[in-house]
């Protein structure tokens, strides 16, 4: 079942106008990506832009969520249900149905389309929507429609934006997998499988933290296709399914032993950063010292650090492309297009980065040996300014073993740099400054931007 097609035709019968995946680039610069279905209908639902007619709209979205308020970068590899880059299906009303309809169309979708079991189907409403849960109550027993809090059922964009209480479906996926708390609704474990959030869209936050209600309540659904596809498939992980385990194959190939899912996680991380990279390559992101050009090097360097612990000791993620193009090409011709340029991009990245790796790496351990609670800012800043490891990388090298990097110098010798940039750059005469100014990032540049290192779930989103 073609469950990408099965969903835009079901909202096509139910009068929703169909629309094409945005750029993963938003024109909404509070964002660093797009991050879920609604973000290029963002001006409809604040009212600055006109409803469109008709004012109902469905989309399979490329989202990634790397950064910003949704970042789930931490979560790959070590969840059977997260990935940087997925595909998001959504349905959109612009003031014009509201809960009954989104809950009958969802119920239906969910039913009837994709022929869930309403025995494995749970629900949850936000603790203060009786209307919810009173419409829910039509088609499931009550005792499988919960009520959460604001953590798990109260959903924004970023930290301003529209937003609102919502509503989510969940898929049992056995009494088995329960292990404890984490597998509950809300946690990251296997048991209950979030599958679609309904959005009641209904208030814009500002800057200082204000809810103000929207011109007209409106609905923004979300449901991850991977985790979809993963549930046809009776796979207990997105990663088990035909949209990852080509890729997964092409890598046991290389590394030479049998994927195992238990001690797999790099297999995943691979194949997860493989989507998110080419994807943003092929749309013209590209590697950078900055902005979301440094984003994709920190996933791409992520990726070929994972190689690398699993043997690889040459630039390996260029190869898988054909593999992803393969699975995703059809639907997104521009993958096909872009083809040889993502992968000579790739190439040269992959190549800079092993140049350095096999050194960084061996620094680390030394200081890894010597490590009591703290690793130490300087060496964090070393890897970082000489072998080209991210801050992050470091911090996710260390994560397992429940060391943290010593934030307080890291953040010192870069400042400390900047200001070495900044003297030499004042020095450099006028005459010349632009030649300068190259010869000058050349030579301190190359690594100078952390901002988004500092990223995290909570904090600003750009
Ligand atoms: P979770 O609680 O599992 O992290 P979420 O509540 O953060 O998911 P929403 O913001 O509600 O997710 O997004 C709507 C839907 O998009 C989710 O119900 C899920 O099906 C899908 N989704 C969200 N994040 C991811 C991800 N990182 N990878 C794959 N699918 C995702
Ligand atoms: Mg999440
Ligand atoms: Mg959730
Ligand atoms: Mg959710």
């Amino acid at each position: 079942m073609d469950i990408r097609q099965a969903f835009l035709d079901f909202f096509a019968s139910k009068g929703h106008k169909i629309y094409e995946s945005a750029p993963l680039v938003p024109e909404d610069a509070t964002l660093l990506f797009t991050n879920a279905g609604m973000v290029p209908f963002k001006s409809v639902f604040t009212g600055e832009v006109p409803a469109p007619n008709p004012p109902r709209a469905a989309s399979c979205q490329t989202c990634i969520r790397a950064g910003g308020k949704h970042n789930d970068l931490e979560n790959v590899g070590h969840t059977a249900r997260h990935h940087t880059f997925f595909e998001m299906l959504g349905n959109f009303s612009f003031g014009d149905y509201f809960k009954e309809d989104a809950i009958a169309y969802a119920w239906e979708f969910v039913t009837e389309v994709l022929e869930l079991p309403v025995e494995k189907l749970w629900v949850t409403v936000h603790e203060s929507d009786d209307e919810a849960e009173a419409i829910w109550a039509k088609y499931i027993a009550r005792e499988r429609i919960l009520r959460m809090g604001d953590k798990d059922n109260f959903w924004q964009m970023g930290d301003t934006g529209p937003c609102g209480p919502c509503s989510e479906i969940f898929f049992d996926q056995g009494e088995e997998h329960f292990h404890g708390p984490e597998d509950y609704m809300g946690g990251d474990g296997d048991r209950f499988l979030e599958i679609w959030n309904l959005v009641f869209m209904q208030y814009e936050r500002d800057k200082e933290g204000n809810l103000t209600p929207l011109p007209k309540p409106s609905i923004d659904t979300g449901m991850g296709l991977e985790r979809v596809v993963a549930v046809k498939e009776g796979k207990l992980s997105n990663y088990d399914t035909e949209l990852f385990m080509p890729i997964i194959r092409e890598v046991e190939k290389m590394v030479g032993k049998p994927y195992v899912y238990a001690d797999g996680a790099s297999y995943r991380v691979i194949a997860d950063h493989l989507r998110s990279t080419t994807f943003l390559l092929a749309q013209g992101v590209n590697f950078s010292n900055e902005g979301r050009g440094y984003v994709l090097r920190r996933i791409l360097r992520r990726a070929v650090r994972h190689g690398y612990m699993l043997g690889l000791r040459e630039p390996f993620m260029f190869k898988l492309v054909d593999t992803l193009v393969k699975i995703m090409g059809d639907h997104y011709t521009y993958l096909k297009d872009k083809q040889e340029t993502v992968k000579q991009l790739m190439q040269l990245e992959e190549e800079r980065f092993f140049a350095t790796i096999a050194a960084g790496i061996e620094l680390f351990e030394k200081e890894l040996e010597k490590t009591k609670k703290l690793f130490s800012g300087a060496v964090a800043f070393k890897l970082y300014d000489t072998y080209g490891f991210p801050l992050d990388l470091t911090q996710d090298m260390l994560k397992d073993k429940g060391l943290e990097v010593d934030i307080a110098e890291f953040e010192r010798l870069m400042q400390e740099q900047r200001e070495r940039a900044k003297a030499a750059w004042k020095g450099s005469g006028d005459a010349k400054v632009e030649g300068d100014f190259k010869a000058l990032i050349e030579a301190f540049g190359k690594n100078t931007f952390v901002g988004y290192d500092n990223l995290t779930a909570e904090s600003k989103v750009l």
